[in-house]
């Protein structure tokens, strides 16, 4: 008997996971996605970057699928021809009180096994990035830039290849499990299946209460905006420069980032947002349901502060430029013109924890990727090896 496997959600990691199911085990695959193309949301706004793994805690489900999944992202766009440029990256301390962070980030970056990891002075860094300052700097020359859409429209073409299929303009509306099958209503069509896999990122809680699995975390979206170096001004950055991370974040902090086509994107900043897919601006439409969420007002408490400083760089250019200077000082405002953002789906604990590394639970016949944010396109095919190995296979 043939496994049929639904999956919602035409992200990378959707896709990534259906493709999996379907050359590993042979199972009948069905992609569903309530948008016109794949890879539209997260997955198409992003800053590009394969993580080498500096950041994560070691030990840590981020630590681990980031390796590997660098090692399977780098292969796989080898094999099928997709762009995937090694531009490296500088983490740049520039105050002496960074350094000891920094110091810690290296060691964190040699323990998860990242490669070619160097420690750099005021003079070494400049011979990375000729324009950049700071006292020291990391340097991980593997970090590269990708192209996640495009990788993300080759998984499609490869599931479909595999026998399985992806149903765009299919929002899924509801689910029950009945009589040992998960029945899905998406768009006007029901479905059964043996096994569901929700991969919704942003959808994740809607499409989770459907299940019947509502959780003890929620997606809590932040907004990350970027503006986009213009004219001569991109020749001041080689690769990606990064500042030294703030712990208490899983945001990286605004970073300046080369792209496969050659822009050169500044950003994101992390602003709460209070709707899910607000990409048009300030929208409410999810107000209620996000300052519903306990774990919401205790994060605004602990986080006041980070929140005010994140929302005036969202709305005076010029805090945003400063933060940029800081890296490269030869930037001025006028280099600087707004590109599109992106929303992450960041999943927020109860007791307002901004929760830190990728989540995921099985319940019943529904696996669900409760917490997928950065670096979730880089681990995307790690993360389905890991979901293929949990996913119960069918008693034969
Ligand atoms: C600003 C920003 C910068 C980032 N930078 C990086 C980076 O440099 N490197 C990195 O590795 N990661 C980065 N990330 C994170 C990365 O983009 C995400 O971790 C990754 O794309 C998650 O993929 P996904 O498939 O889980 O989610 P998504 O790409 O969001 O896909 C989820 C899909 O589910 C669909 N869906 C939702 N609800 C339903 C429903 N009811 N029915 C059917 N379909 C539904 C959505 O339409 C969507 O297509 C960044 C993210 C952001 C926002």
């Amino acid at each position: 008997m043939t496994e049929k496997i639904g999956i919602v959600g035409a992200g990378i990691v959707g896709l990534a996971v259906a493709r999996e199911l379907a050359a590993a085990r042979g199972a009948e695959v069905t992609v569903l996605e309530k948008e016109e193309r794949v890879g539209v949301h997260q997955t198409g706004h992003n800053s590009g970057v394969v993580h080498a793994g500096i950041y994560y805690q070691p030990g840590s489900l981020k630590a681990r699928l980031c390796r590997e999944g660098v090692a399977l992202l780098k292969e796989y766009c080898a094999a099928h021809g997709l762009p995937y440029d090694e531009v490296g990256k500088l983490v740049v301390a520039s105050t002496r009180a960074e350094r000891p962070q920094l110091r810690a980030l290296a060691e964190r970056a040699r323990a998860n096994g990242v490669p070619g990891i160097a420690e750099l002075d005021a003079l070494g860094l400049r011979e990375i990035e000729p324009h950049a300052v700071g006292v020291a700097a990391v340097h991980s020359p593997h970090t590269a830039v990708c192209d996640f859409p495009a990788v993300a429209r080759r998984l499609a073409q490869d599931v479909a290849e595999l026998g399985g299929s992806v149903h765009l303009s299919h929002p899924v509306r509801a689910i029950r499990e009945r009589a040992g099958r998960v029945e899905v209503l998406a768009g006007r069509r029901g479905f059964a299946f043996d096994r569901l896999v929700v991969c919704a990122g942003l959808g994740t809680d809607a499409v989770a209460r459907m299940a019947g699995a509502p959780g003890e975390v929620r997606i809590v979206p932040f907004k990350g905006e970027f503006y986009a170096l213009q004219g001569a001004a991109r020749n001041l950055v080689r690769g990606l420069i990064y500042p030294v991370p703030d712990p208490r974040y899983p945001f990286l902090g605004v970073h300046l980032t080369r792209q496969i086509g050659g822009e050169v994107l500044v950003g994101p900043n992390a602003v709460l947002a209070l709707a899910y897919e607000a990409y048009d601006g300030r929208g409410f439409r999810d107000a209620g349901r996000i300052l519903g969420w306990p774990g919401t007002l205790r994060m605004a408490r602990t986080h006041w502060r980070t929140g005010i400083r994140e929302t005036y760089g969202s709305l005076v250019k010029g805090a945003f430029v400063r933060g940029a200077r800081r890296y490269v000082p030869e930037l001025t405002a006028a280099d600087l013109v707004r590109a599109p953002g992106g929303v992450r789906a960041q999943a927020v604990a109860r007791d307002g924890r901004l929760v830190d590394d990728f989540v995921v639970d099985v319940q019943g016949r529904v696996v669900l990727v409760r917490n997928a944010p950065s670096p979730a396109a880089t681990s995307s095919l790690a993360i389905a090896r890991h979901i293929a190995g949990i996913v119960p296979a069918l008693v034969r």
